[in-house]
């Protein structure tokens, strides 16, 4: 059984939103055209309450881009983004909903961030992701989304970790790139962890 899970394909991710991805944007036909090769699609949302602690503008002299030390966790400063219930935390318009089975929302607690779909920073938390997909009996987790260098690295981490065999499709990935060389880097950690890097036209092939 294989799933597909879309990483965080949020308005606040592409190009115009608070915290955006370049070409983020451009993976959206990627992902849709993707959802009809899989049994199961899942997506995760950042969710975060207004006061999370994540946000720059929580933290009194502090600047976007900074590293805090947030409850024990190092942690970067973001601008507001992906605040519950707003339009910025939704899914971009162009992205297909109707195959999502189950939407998996993190970041919700102000105290922690959480980058991978399956667990918060400190891994002290699991979202059920994990739990949902082995009652399902998925052997393989394939991903996308936003963005390649947080959130969707993390996930494919964690995946790993919890015993699935993981692909990430390269393409149907963006990064933000902090750093230039923050994306090859965290595809390089991806694939010295046992991620198979493939891209949609092969995988498009090899589940039809
Ligand atoms: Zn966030």
């Amino acid at each position: 059984m294989n799933a597909l899970i879309l990483v965080d394909v949020q308005n606040d991710f592409v190009p115009g939103g608070a915290l955006p991805v370049a070409e983020g944007d451009q993976i959206t036909p990627i992902c849709n055209a993707l959802q009809s090769h899989f049994d199961l699609v899942v997506a995760t949302q950042d969710w975060h309450p207004k006061e999370h602690g994540s946000f720059a503008a929580n933290h009194a002299g502090r600047k976007i881009g900074e590293m805090i030390d947030l409850h024990g966790l190092p942690q970067i400063l973001w601008p507001v983004h992906c605040v519950q219930n707003t339009a910025g935390a939704a899914f971009v318009p162009g992205l297909k909903t109707d195959r999502i089975d189950r939407v998996f929302q993190k970041g919700t607690d102000a105290a922690i961030d959480s980058y991978s779909g399956f667990f918060d920073n400190g891994h002290r938390k699991a979202t059920g992701l994990g739990d949902y997909l082995k009652q399902r009996g998925v052997s393989d987790v394939y991903i996308v989304g936003l963005a390649t260098d947080y959130c969707v690295k993390f996930t494919a981490l964690d995946a790993r970790e919890l015993g699935f065999t993981t692909h990430l499709i390269a393409d149907a990935c963006r990064g933000v790139n902090l750093k230039p060389g923050d994306v090859d880097a965290a595809i390089e950690q991806m694939r010295q962890a046992g991620v198979k890097i493939e891209n949609s036209a092969e995988v498009m092939k090899k589940q039809s």
